[in-house]
C-alpha cells in the first residue's frame, strides 16, 4: 500500500505561512500533478512529503503509517529534480548504482535493477557513456533511471522537464506516462505547465497561495471549474471572462445581459451562490468553444480582430467586442482571418461558465 495522505498540513518559514491546511488524499498506483502558478506552494509540499522539508503541523501518512519526523531516506520515496545533477566524471552505470552501493547492496542484485531500468529507459546502449557524452533528455530518463533503481513506493518529480527543449519534453513527457503505466507506482509530479498536467495526471491539485483550489480528474476540472482562478488556469488559451448582470432565472438556467443583450445560460440557479437581479458576474466562455457566424447558440456580439495568430491546426484571434471587453476565440486553422476584420462570435448555452464577484463558480 503506497497510499499517501496529507491532513491539514501546514508550513511555515518564520512569520511566513507558505501552506495552509492542505488536505490530500492521494491512492496508491495514482498519478497525482501539482499544478499552479509560481510561488504557489508546489515544491515547499512535495519537499514536505520527501522528508527535505519539516512539517509545521498536519498528518503525513504513507501507506497508513505516520511520516513526520522520518528521514528522508527511511520514507520510500525517491525524487528526481528539474537540474539532473549527475556525477559528471561517472558514467551511466555508475550514476545509477551509486546510490545503491552507499548502502551495500551486493553487486549482482545492482547489475539487475540497473539492466531493468536501463532497458526500461532505452538507456542499454548508453551505460558506459558519461554524461556529457549525452542529450539533455537522455540525461534526464539517467536522472529517472536513478530513481527507478532504487524501488521506491512513491515517486516525487519537480519539474523534470524544465530544462529541455520543447520536442524533448513533448517526447519525455510520454516516456513518463508510459513508466507509469509499466511500474504502477504512485507518482507525484510538480509542474506550472498546465499542459504537463492535463496530459499526464490521473487527478490534478490546482493550488494557489499555498491553498488547494481543487483536486480532481483532468476533464472533470476542465469541464467544471470550481471557481475563476482554475477556471483561468486551466485551458490555452485561457478562458474569456466578461462582465456581465444578473438577469434573475428562467426555465433552462440563469439570464445575464451583455451589453444589453439578454443571454440564457444553462447555468443552473438553485446551486451555491443565490442569484440577485442585477448583480454583476462573470461570464466564462473558452476561446475553443466560441462559434463564428450567427448560429444557434447565444450571440456574444460582434468581435473585432487585433491580432490573429495562423498555426496551421487552427487560428487564434485576439480582439474585442464592441463594448470593449477582450475575447479571445479558436476556430479552424484554414479561417483566413486578418487584422481589423469583425467576426460575430456565439457560444452553446451549456457550455457557459458563470462566476460571482468573489470567483465562485454558480455551475458545482
Ligand atoms: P515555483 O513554481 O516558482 O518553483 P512553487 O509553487 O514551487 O514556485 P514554493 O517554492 O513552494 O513555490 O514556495 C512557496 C512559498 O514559500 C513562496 O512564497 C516562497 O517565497 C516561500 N518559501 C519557499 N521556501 C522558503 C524558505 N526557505 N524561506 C522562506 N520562504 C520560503
Amino acid at each position: 500500500m503506497t497510499s499517501l495522505v496529507l491532513d491539514k498540513i501546514v508550513k511555515r518559514f518564520g512569520s511566513i505561512e507558505a501552506i495552509h491546511d492542505v488536505d490530500l488524499d492521494i491512492r496508491s498506483g495514482e498519478f497525482v500533478v501539482f499544478v499552479g502558478p509560481s510561488g504557489c506552494g508546489k515544491s515547499t509540499l512535495l519537499r514536505m512529503i520527501a522528508g527535505l522539508e519539516s512539517i509545521s503541523e498536519g498528518r503525513l501518512t504513507i501507506g497508513g503509517q505516520l511520516m513526520n519526523g522520518r528521514a528522508a531516506a527511511d520514507r520510500g520515496i525517491a525524487m528526481v529534480f528539474q537540474s539532473y545533477a549527475l556525477y559528471p566524471h561517472m558514467s551511466v552505470y555508475k550514476n545509477m548504482a551509486f546510490g545503491l552501493e552507499t548502502i551495500r547492496m551486493p553487486k549482482a542484485e545492482i547489475e539487475v535493477r540497473v539492466r531493468k531500468a536501463a532497458a526500461i529507459l532505452r538507456l542499454t546502449e548508453l551505460l558506459d557513456r558519461r554524461p556529457r557524452e549525452l542529450s539533455g533528455g537522455q540525461r534526464q530518463r539517467v536522472a529517472i533511471g536513478r530513481a527507478i533503481v532504487r524501488e521506491p513506493r512513491i515517486f516525487l518529480f519537480d519539474e523534470p522537464l524544465s530544462n529541455l527543449d520543447a520536442e524533448l519534453r513533448v517526447q519525455t513527457r510520454v516516456e513518463i506516462a508510459k513508466l507509469h503505466a509499466d511500474l504502477g507506482a504512485t507518482m507525484i509530479y510538480v509542474t506550472h505547465d498546465q499542459v504537463e498536467a492535463m496530459t499526464l495526471a490521473d487527478r490534478i491539485v490546482v493550488l494557489r497561495a499555498g491553498r488547494v483550489e481543487q483536486f480532481g480528474r483532468p476533464l472533470d476540472i476542465y469541464n467544471k471549474p470550481a471557481n475563476r482562478f482554475v477556471a483561468g488556469f486551466i485551458g490555452s488559451p485561457k478562458m474569456n471572462f466578461l462582465d456581465v448582470k444578473s438577469l434573475g432565472t428562467r426555465p433552462n438556467g440563469v439570464a445575464v445581459d451583455l451589453a444589453g443583450q439578454e443571454l440564457v445560460t444553462h447555468v443552473a440557479a438553485d446551486k451555491v451562490v443565490p442569484i440577485t437581479v442585477n448583480a454583476p458576474l462573470t461570464l466564462g466562455v473558452r476561446p475553443e468553444h466560441i462559434v463564428i457566424g450567427s448560429g444557434d447558440g447565444l450571440q456574444l456580439g460582434q468581435v473585432r480582430a487585433e491580432h490573429v495568430e495562423h498555426l496551421g491546426s487552427q487560428t487564434l484571434i485576439y480582439g474585442k467586442l464592441t463594448d470593449g471587453q477582450n475575447m479571445t476565440i479558436v476556430c479552424d486553422g484554414q479561417k483566413r482571418t486578418h487584422v481589423g476584420d469583425a467576426v460575430e462570435a456565439s457560444v452553446a448555452p451549456s457550455l457557459c461558465h458563470l462566476f460571482d464577484t468573489d470567483g465562485r463558480t454558480l455551475t458545482l
